[in-house]
């Protein structure tokens, strides 16, 4: 039986993003009723409820998150941001950036979130289990080192990176962030580190819009250690596992990592609303996979999976679901009701558009000049 390390705690749910302001004017949307902020705690909770509804419980290992030590965030985050974000937590909220709301004690669950990062690692690379999953809010992949952004406060998979280098003497990581968004904190964070590959397939310009377009391929010695594979909206499960098999797989055999981390946004599934992607369960089903015969082969199994985005109430947790069914071997007893029998007649899903096919050729014309594995 393999099991599979699931990190999570209540005190996720106590991070408060609500109430949803307009990001440019922090102004409330104008409706009678107020709306929820998209990062509510309600898609985290759904999903652990719906794993507990599920049989899946049997293949895995709870384990409770541990708060990052203050240096530890201080590996990315500068030291002004971090008492920026406690203080704004202890006055009672604000907002850590850009469209990054904290609330009362965000703060402490932040590092909550980030310890939960970094205890996944630990399951993977210190125990008798190699792959684990950390289900941690707030997410973390937007977050630069002095602000916050989209939804996120510290970027809970650098840290990850980070404590798995200096705590476990790895020298070599590799970052695959399927999220719909774009990973640009996490991009920073190792822009001209080349022990750090960072892969990220995203819808093309959606957020933010000035990230992972074509040309950021990282910088000095890092070159070429950027991989950023914008697609077309619409693209589904074989564009996806196009990118996965055509670019993503050879480049990781080419660079030999010691541990593969995902930073898992199921915001790119077929029924997202902050995203326009057609990926469906089976497609997250299927890019898990790819990453375990990757880990497999070039590192003794060992991957961390790091919740980030998702806001399909009903979908996402069926997304991660899948997911964690990949990662545990074993299909649970519960079927997938909502997308997947229209899905299997989606063009979208099933094949590569034109546009998907020329950003997939695009990407790996770039980065066959850096990795020898990928023919254009
Ligand atoms: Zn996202």
């Amino acid at each position: 039986m393999t099991m599979v390390g699931l990190v999570y705690s209540g005190r996720y749910l106590q991070h408060n993003t609500n109430p949803y302001r307009l990001p440019l004017s922090g102004e409330p949307l104008p409706f009678v009723e107020q709306v929820d902020h998209p990062s509510n705690p309600r898609l985290v909770e759904r999903t652990i409820k719906l794993l507990d509804m599920s049989d899946i419980g049997q293949h895995l290992q709870m384990i409770s998150p541990y708060s990052a030590p203050e240096p530890t965030i201080a590996l990315y985050h500068t030291q002004a941001y971090i008492t920026r974000v406690a203080a704004l937590s202890e006055a009672g909220g604000g907002d850590a950036g850009q469209g990054a709301p904290v609330g009362v004690d965000s703060y402490v669950i932040a590092l909550l979130a980030a310890g939960g990062a970094m205890a996944a690692v630990d399951a993977a690379l210190g125990g008798d289990m190699t792959r684990a999953f950390a289900l941690v809010r707030p997410p973390g992949h937007h977050a630069m080192s002095d602000k916050g952004m989209g939804f996120c406060i510290f970027n809970n998979v650098v840290i990850a990176a980070m404590h798995a280098r200096r705590t476990y003497g790895l020298e070599r990581v590799m970052i695959y962030d399927w999220d719909v968004h774009h990973g640009n904190g996490t991009q920073d964070a190792f822009y001209d580190d080349p022990n750090v590959l960072f892969v990220s397939t995203h819808q093309d310009r959606l957020y933010p819009e000035e990230f992972g377009h074509l040309d950021q391929i990282g910088t000095g010695e890092g070159t070429g250690r950027t991989i950023n594979i914008p697609l077309p909206a619409g693209s589904g499960d074989a564009t996806y596992m196009a990118a996965v098999e055509e670019i993503i797989m050879p480049i990781a055999r080419q660079f030999k990592p010691e541990l593969i981390l995902i930073s898992a946004g199921q915001d790119a599934s077929a029924s997202d609303p902050l995203g326009r992607m057609c990926v469906t369960a089976e497609g997250y089903r299927r890019m898990t996979e790819a990453m375990m015969t990757l880990a497999g082969e070039l590192c003794g199994g060992r991957l961390a999976v790091v919740q980030e985005g998702g806001y399909s109430e009903i979908y996402a947790p069926y997304c991660t679901l899948a997911i964690l069914e990949a990662l545990t071997e074993y299909r649970s007893n519960l079927e997938e009701p909502v997308n997947q029998a229209r899905a299997d007649r989606w063009p979208q899903s099933q094949a590569i558009g034109l546009d998907a096919r020329a950003a997939l050729d695009a990407a790996k014309q770039q980065y066959a000049k850096y990795w020898k594995n990928l023919t254009p």
